[in-house]
């Protein structure tokens, strides 16, 4: 049983609650995010010796996942993915304790599975018919895979140059791709403009609040394989930002109740490209908010995300966490891959890449130290990259 009770304004501008069942999206007081509360003074009950015979997936924290009564997850596997003790990676930068947590083994390729399943289902259990999205890539073929499982239409908005595979992925799983001139953010006006005409049902980052709890499992899984204690830090490449703000959410919930001791927290490094860093930029001069990007680019496409709705939660978990933000090249990330898949065995995506150069820059500054428990987000796989390696 879920112990989901209603979805609340991230922004605290008053408006709500709204109870689960009600088919919203932004908040309808001020236009910014949801966020999905549980009664976790009643989850208290609920023991971390119940997982042990569960299913190897994210839905095994289905207590506070944002499941309605009766309700089913739409899944195909998604998450529990390996935490890699990466011994010779580590060893190059004089770590004892380089982990990675390993999100190319998700179902389409990447760490995206894990928020479209949790969409998706909310999607399915409301009655939706028809979800859209705009998307760098990745999100587009979960929200194809998943949309597929739950026998719902699904239109993709992305932009035109994005990589091949990203959008003949998409149509595999039979979603209609919709080729748009620009950037993400341009896909997105776009989509909007439609899915209001055509009264589809939203599954855009931040703009649907199911995508971060399904992201806070990442979090929830890495507390369990190392058995209920925190890493001093997590290096997190970030474009929308829904796994920051999903993880720094999953810690508040795993103190409360009670699996995890407060005050262990790990400090969030969040990483970005040098050619598209609103986050990194906002953090070094102090703003509450991100100011848009001028002329993003990237070989990650993930990181090409100029502006983001939930910049202020990204912003304060980041802060909060004591982190830092970090911007790596297009040339570091593409060695990174490389380094990964010959010391490892692990095929990384630029801005798994990204994650791993942004360490060795935070070890070479004396920020991480050499017994310092560090989890790296390998947040997708290097396949439908490859143009990048040639
Ligand atoms: C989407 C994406 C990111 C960025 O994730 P957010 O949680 O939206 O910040 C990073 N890496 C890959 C491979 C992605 O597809």
């Amino acid at each position: 049983m879920s112990h989901f009770t209603h979805l609340e304004c991230s922004a605290t501008c008053g408006a709500g609650p709204f109870a689960p069942q009600e088919r919203q999206f932004l908040c309808p007081g001020c236009g910014m995010p949801l966020l999905a509360r549980y009664d976790l003074e009643a989850a208290r009950a609920w023991k971390r010796e119940s997982l042990a015979g569960r299913d190897a997936n994210m839905w095994r924290y289905r207590e506070l996942m944002p499941l309605l009564p009766g309700d089913e997850p739409v899944t195909l596997g998604e998450g529990m993915t390996p935490l890699v003790h990466a011994r010779r990676l580590g060893a190059r930068l004089g770590l004892s304790q380089l982990l990675v947590k390993d999100e190319s083994l998700n179902p389409t390729n990447s760490f995206k599975a894990r928020g479209l399943s949790a969409a998706l289902t909310r999607a399915r259990a409301l009655g939706a018919t028809t979800v859209s999205l705009a998307t760098a890539g990745n999100a587009g073929n979960a929200a194809a895979a998943y949309a597929a499982a739950a026998g719902i239409r699904c239109k993709v908005f992305i932009p035109r140059d994005a990589k091949r595979p990203f959008i003949d992925e998409s149509r595999l799983y039979g979603a209609d791709v919709v080729l748009v001139d620009g950037l993400i953010t341009d896909a997105a006006r776009i989509a909007t403009e439609r899915r209001i005409a055509e009264g589809w049902w939203d599954v855009s980052t931040l703009r649907e609040p199911c995508r971060v709890e399904g992201k806070k499992t990442m979090a929830y899984e890495v507390a369990e394989q190392l058995g209920w204690t925190l890493p001093d830090w997590m290096i997190y490449p970030t474009g929308g930002g829904t796994g920051i703000v999903g993880m720094w959410k999953a810690f508040e919930e795993l103190e409360a109740i009670g699996w995890v001791a407060k005050g262990q927290r790990p400090r969030m490094v969040t990483v970005q490209a040098e050619g598209c860093a609103p986050m990194v930029r906002a953090l070094r001069e102090g703003t509450e908010k991100a100011e848009p990007w001028a002329n993003a680019h990237t070989a990650a496409d993930g990181l090409r995300v100029p502006r983001a709705i939930g910049d202020f939660l990204i912003l304060r978990a980041i802060r909060e966490s004591g982190g830092t933000g970090v911007t790596v090249s297009d040339t570091e990330m593409v060695d990174a891959m490389r380094t990964m898949g010959a010391d490892e065995g692990i095929s990384a995506a630029p801005e798994g890449g990204a994650a791993y150069a942004a360490c060795r820059r935070l070890v070479a500054d004396g920020h991480i130290k050499a017994h310092d428990r560090v989890v790296l987000f390998n947040t997708g796989g290097a396949l439908k990259y490859l143009d990048v390696l040639a």
